[in-house]
């Protein structure tokens, strides 16, 4: 299976919220509102991207 076709990309919080997206900046922005909302913390984009894992893609 060719890894670069689906470039899905996730992130998981420690609170077990996950999201998963082709989009760096979408899964940056909603891990920063979750992190706010919930958790009341702010989130760098920086601290987002080093949390961020190749997705699994499920079938
Ligand atoms: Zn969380």
């Amino acid at each position: 299976m060719p890894s670069n076709m689906m470039d899905m990309k996730m992130v998981q919080c420690d609170c077990g919220f996950m999201m998963q997206s082709h989009s760096e900046n979408e899964i940056v922005k909603m891990t920063q509102m979750h992190a706010k909302e919930t958790h009341h913390q702010e989130m760098s984009a920086r601290e987002v991207k080093g949390m961020m894992k190749p997705a699994m893609m499920m079938k």
